[in-house]
């Protein structure tokens, strides 16, 4: 297509690129980068393959080839400080042998969903998502949590403070100005309510694009940290006692460049299909909770003293509830779904919100929106609601839910002494997924 050929003139013409980076991110959204030499790219795009077997929840070792394809619409200029020079970044598709998208690649699964159905009728799923972390001293923190038994912060800082030539804000401002060079609409950014947290909003845009967006989001935000000496953290609770971070992921869809979600008409100037699209959230909560909350940790953040949402009820102004409706115009209207945490994979947490939204079912609870029902306050328990849903199935077929259900609880059986029980601060062994 037209893309692909204006895509490979470019490399082909670019004398300063000499590589192409091909992003792909595995079940549980850890991402995998393999350079290729431009000139061998631009001959054999479409035919590369990789070993999926060593990509943890792809496939197994007998059927261990898959092809490798190429996403043109999602190409990155890679910026040199911190990628390296000549590099230009391109997000890659997985593809089984019959030449089928393969399903345990999650970005693939939520662009035929977004393409098949709605993008082709004229819909445009939109997300914008708030991802929050923690700035540490020393370059490698989290690993070396578990010798020291503490993180460090850069600052003592919170919501709004911080000067000029504070670490976290030169933190901030880099980051930020690399999203920028690569094309990221930056619309606020700030030290967050804990000491030493952070937030860097950008514009919203296509759900694929938002995902892979918020792939290299994080991906910055370590390799700016790393240079500095210090470490990005998105462990949803790194530290008991302050707010955790967590990825507020922000809906809306748009017909014609009209946002539907809107209606100044309707309750909270959100439209009934804006509220049935919060209906089947609220009436799957628990079923999708270890898609949106995909390690130990993440279960320790729903604690809504810290503004984190433990509750499965939809409101205006209450932020301990797993979806809230911010005050918004026709432009701005949306859904935001709070139960997220910044280390799930944003492939799965994205399909699961708009395929839940809109496919699921709304259940004959009395006061949906405002029963008293309640997330998972632990990652077994989400474990079991997700395994036994069969909404589960339905959305991402057993195979690739029984994969990452297994995965899901390998990482519970980690640390299962952390379970039921209270632990001291200084005890706490931080299960490390690092994503
Ligand atoms: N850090 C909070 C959370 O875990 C959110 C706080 C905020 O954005 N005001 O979700
Ligand atoms: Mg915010
Ligand atoms: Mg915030
Ligand atoms: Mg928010």
């Amino acid at each position: 297509d037209q893309i692909q050929e204006e895509r490979l003139k470019y490399l082909t013409d670019e004398k300063r690129i000499k590589a192409v980076t091909v992003l792909f991110s595995d079940l549980e959204g850890r991402l995998h980068m393999l350079d290729y030499d431009k000139k061998f790219l631009v001959k054999s795009w479409d035919n590369l393959t990789f070993d999926g077997s060593s990509i943890r929840g792809f496939t197994a070792q007998r059927e261990s080839d898959l092809r490798l394809g190429m996403d043109w619409s999602a190409f990155y200029w890679a910026p040199s400080d911190i990628f390296g020079s000549g590099k230009v970044l391109v997000f890659g598709e997985v593809i089984d042998k019959d030449g089928s998208a393969y399903t345990g690649d999650i970005r693939g699964v939520l662009k035929t969903f977004s393409n098949a159905q709605f993008q082709k009728n004229g819909y445009t799923l939109n997300a914008a998502n708030e991802i929050e972390g923690f700035l540490f001293k020393g370059a490698d923190a989290e690993r070396s949590y578990n010798e020291t038994g503490k993180f460090e912060y850069v600052n003592t800082g919170g919501y709004y403070h911080s000067l000029p030539g504070d670490p976290l804000r030169q933190f901030i401002d880099t980051s930020a100005e690399v999203q920028r060079a690569m094309g990221f609409e930056n619309e606020k950014d700030h030290p967050e309510v804990a000491p030493s947290q952070f937030e860097i909003n950008y514009g919203y845009g296509e759900v694929v694009a938002a995902a892979d967006q918020i792939q290299l989001y994080k991906l910055i935000c370590r390799q700016v940290a790393t240079k500095m000496g210090l470490t990005a953290s998105f462990l949803p609770k790194p530290v008991v006692g302050v707010n955790g971070s967590g990825m507020h992921t922000n809906v809306s869809i748009s017909k014609g460049g009209k946002n539907i979600f809107w209606d100044p008409k309707g309750e909270e100037k959100l439209s009934k299909f804006g509220w049935q699209f919060i209906d089947r959230i609220l009436t799957h909560g628990n079923d999708i909770c270890l898609a949106l909350n995909a390690s130990v940790n993440a279960y320790r953040r729903l604690d809504p003293h810290f503004e984190a949402p433990n509750q499965i009820k939809a409101s205006a102004v209450d932020r301990g509830s797993m979806v809230r409706i911010p005050i918004g115009n026709e432009r701005s209207s949306r859904v935001e779904v709070r139960s997220v945490g910044p280390d799930a994979n944003p492939y799965l947490v994205l399909y699961s919100v708009f395929k839940t939204g809109l496919d699921g079912e709304i259940a004959k609870i009395k006061n949906l929106r405002q029963a008293d029902r309640y997330l998972p306050d632990n990652i077994y328990d989400a474990l079991a609601n997700f395994t036994s849903a069969e909404w589960t199935s339905t959305m991402l077929g057993a195979d690739v839910k029984a994969r990452y259900a297994e995965l899901k609880q390998a990482s519970a059986d980690r640390c299962p002494r952390l379970l039921g029980t209270f632990v001291k601060p200084q005890e706490v062994q931080y299960h490390h997924e690092v994503y």
